[in-house]
């Protein structure tokens, strides 16, 4: 049956805070590709697939959130919202910004944001401001313009956000069936890993929603949630708050996670982990998942894949296991690191190999015969 892919608010509207009178800001977010990873499975002997959420509009899975607090805050009538970022999150709410008619306003670490993600903002015409600091630093002025000013907050501390994340877990299960044995993904500032476990949760048991309907249990159970920090900015293993936070991540630069106690809550709940990885493993996992099985994400969002691949070798993953890793944005964002990654295994890797106009030397450079 014919089904143009509405947007998560109105794919499952039946499970967010929204009205028949909310004024719905979309772009068509979610419905993203759950793609099997066929080397990763081979690697680790498990059954591995990787949601792909840089099929995003804007190239993340921020902008399943940010669908939920712009409709929020349009419902509220906000000429104007502001975020702290370390480049995606500014992307999406530039963008959903100028979709509802809005200014948008975001504040950026200094010299941390890919140039792909400040091109998106700068793009999308909004309101940039740098902050000399860090992202926690950012985080906090946002906080405190928004208490004291008129315009709305879109960070992931929004209620909202974490709302139109959770529909990830939802589609995971509706294309498997149920949930999965393993759920991996990237912890920055933990907003997703929050989303996933509370849409996980709510799709196991009967739900009763925001009109008092009792809705069906869809899942049979809940995964095992496994997060994966980069190894500078690992607040959540280190059990305390990170000044510095450094690395190439810098989707996950993130010291002071503020959704820190519901990700412990995911963790334990679920009898998971949350671990470090290095850059190094990261760039590995990165240019693993690009040249094996076809899929390029930036390198934050191949934490999760590096996790499982460091925990296998540890001898401690699981084997004959459904596992699904979130790949939480897309390659093109980012695309140094690639070339980096690539050039690690062969130095000449970004040189194409330069050959006379005939077939006889292309094919001789290519080594056929
Ligand atoms: C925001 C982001 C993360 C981190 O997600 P949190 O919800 O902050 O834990 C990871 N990867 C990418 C690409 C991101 O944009």
């Amino acid at each position: 049956m014919a089904h143009l892919w509405q947007g998560v608010i109105n794919e499952y509207r039946d499970r967010l805070p929204v009205t028949d009178s909310t004024p719905v800001v979309t772009m068509g977010e979610g419905g993203t590709p759950l793609i099997q990873a066929r080397a990763l499975s081979e690697l680790t002997g498990n059954q591995v697939w990787v949601k792909f959420e840089g099929m995003n509009p804007t190239g993340s899975f921020k902008d399943r959130g940010m669908t939920m607090a712009i409709t929020r805050a349009k419902e509220e009538g906000a000429k104007a919202v502001v975020c702290a970022s370390t480049g995606n999150t500014s992307a999406s709410a530039a963008a959903y910004a100028k979709q509802a008619g809005m200014r948008c306003a975001v504040l950026v670490p200094e010299g941390k944001i890919s140039m792909g993600k400040m091109a998106q903002a700068v793009a999308h015409g909004a309101d940039i401001i740098q902050i000399d600091g860090n992202f926690d630093n950012c985080l906090d002025v946002a906080r405190k313009l928004s208490d004291s000013y008129p315009v709305f907050l879109v960070n992931s501390v929004n209620p909202y956000r974490i709302e139109g994340q959770k529909t990830a877990a939802f589609e995971v299960v509706d294309a498997l069936g149920d949930a999965p044995d393993y759920h991996i993904l990237p912890v920055g500032n933990a907003g997703n890993i929050t989303g996933y476990w509370k849409g996980y949760t709510e799709y196991s048991r009967p739900y009763v929603n925001a009109v008092g309907e009792e809705l069906p249990a869809v899942a049979t159970k809940t995964p095992v949630m496994w997060g994966f920090q980069a190894a500078g900015a690992a607040p959540l293993v280190a059990g305390h708050p990170i000044d510095q936070p450094e690395t190439i991540a810098t989707a996950i630069r993130i010291g002071n996670p503020a959704s820190w106690d519901s990700a412990i809550g995911a963790r334990d709940e679920s009898g998971g982990l949350i671990e470090s990885v290095t850059d190094e493993q990261i760039i590995e996992a990165q240019r693993f998942l690009s040249s094996r099985d076809g899929v390029f994400v930036e390198p934050g969002s191949a934490a999760g894949v590096a996790g499982l691949i460091k925990k296998y070798r540890e001898g401690a993953a699981p084997t004959g296991a459904k596992i699904v890793i979130t790949v939480t944005g897309h390659g093109l964002k980012d695309p140094q690191w690639a070339v980096k990654g690539a050039e690690l295994e062969d130095p000449t890797a970004a040189e194409p190999k330069r050959v006379d106009f005939d077939v006889v030397s292309v094919a001789a450079a290519l080594g056929l015969d």
